[in-house]
């Protein structure tokens, strides 16, 4: 069997962590985490958490600024190529949920999963963690939103359903397939994600003292072709809030949070759009707003709080 170019990827002895199988394309390793609940930064710092189960992502989209994370710079060229799974999840967890309730009693957390990974990417449908720390988070009622593009998210229905403060937000940056097979090729196909949305909405009845919500993020907002436009629009309105947001600026560097390379070339297949980027939003955010009267509109930070 050839090696993989990032077998055992860390350089470091005392980290190395071997392969231990593939997932489709993906290479799959498996690691302990240190900890689970992460402090909360930059756009979501709102939340005191963010909480991803795993480390890297099989949708690898070509704008992921995630990727700017990788353990090394072999894996950030091939991002969407390799997942780790933190196999100690839900253990940890726990003992993190443990330790911020004896120091805060009375106020639960407030979770953001996931900032850096996709929880519901396809290994999941094998792994299961996120199902497993669903419940182990049950007993505390944290305030949880999810972000994924993935209609897997609707297997953990009945989990889901018992959380008071939840809300779910599903991504869809594009109302176009063509343009998503540019941008993700590996992600789910719009349909399939606004038909998991509608499902979803239906599956929460009103229930006194629970605050379930529904967001759409179009983010980073990407072209959608005229004839896509007014249809896609229309299927937004099964939420009850869409975000936009542009691309993460580079600003030339390298390893902060930032669109990928990939992303930035494709631009130039979609000039139409891009020659004149910041119109180009404008025009898609006010069409939201004529469109969609009932649905708060929201832009970048703000639109991804829970409130
Ligand atoms: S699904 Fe999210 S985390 Fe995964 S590659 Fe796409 S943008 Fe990155």
């Amino acid at each position: 069997m050839v090696k993989s170019q990032y077998e055992g990827y860390s350089a470091d002895e005392q980290h190395t962590v071997a392969r231990v199988e593939n997932f489709g394309t993906a290479k799959v390793y498996a690691q302990n985490a240190q900890s689970l609940l992460n402090k909360a930064t930059g756009f979501i710092s709102a939340y005191d958490f963010t909480l991803n189960p795993y480390r890297g992502c099989q949708y690898g989209c070509s704008y992921c600024y995630a990727a700017a994370f990788s353990p090394n710079s072999q894996m950030r060229q091939d991002w969407g190529n390799w997942v780790i799974i933190k196999k100690n999840a839900a253990e940890v967890l726990k003992k993190d949920l443990h330790i911020w309730y004896k120091k805060n009693p009375d106020r639960p957390p407030s979770i953001y999963m996931s900032s850096v990974t996709d929880p519901y990417q396809p290994i999941e449908s094998q792994k299961r963690l996120t199902r497993y720390l669903l419940p182990v988070m049950l007993p505390y009622q944290p305030t949880l939103v999810i972000q994924t593009r993935s209609p897997m998210i609707i297997r953990d229905v009945d989990i889901l359903q018992q959380f008071q403060r939840l809300r779910i937000n599903m991504s869809i940056p594009t109302g176009s397939e063509k343009v998503r097979k540019d941008f993700e090729p590996q992600s789910p196909s719009i349909p399939a994600r606004l038909k998991a949305m509608a499902k979803l909405r239906d599956s929460f009845p009103y229930r006194e003292n629970c605050e379930v919500r529904f967001s759409i993020t179009v983010t980073p907002l990407l072209p959608t072709l005229p004839e896509d436009e007014a249809n896609f629009i229309s299927k937004l309105e099964v939420v009850d809030r869409v975000v936009i947001q542009d691309f993460h600026a580079s600003n030339g560097r390298s390893l902060i949070a930032s669109t990928r390379e990939e992303a930035l070339a494709l631009k130039q297949k979609y000039a139409w759009w891009y020659n004149s980027e910041q119109d180009s939003y404008r025009k898609f955010k006010n069409k939201l707003i004529a469109m969609l009267p009932d649905v708060e509109i929201m832009e970048g930070k703000e639109g991804f709080g829970y409130e």
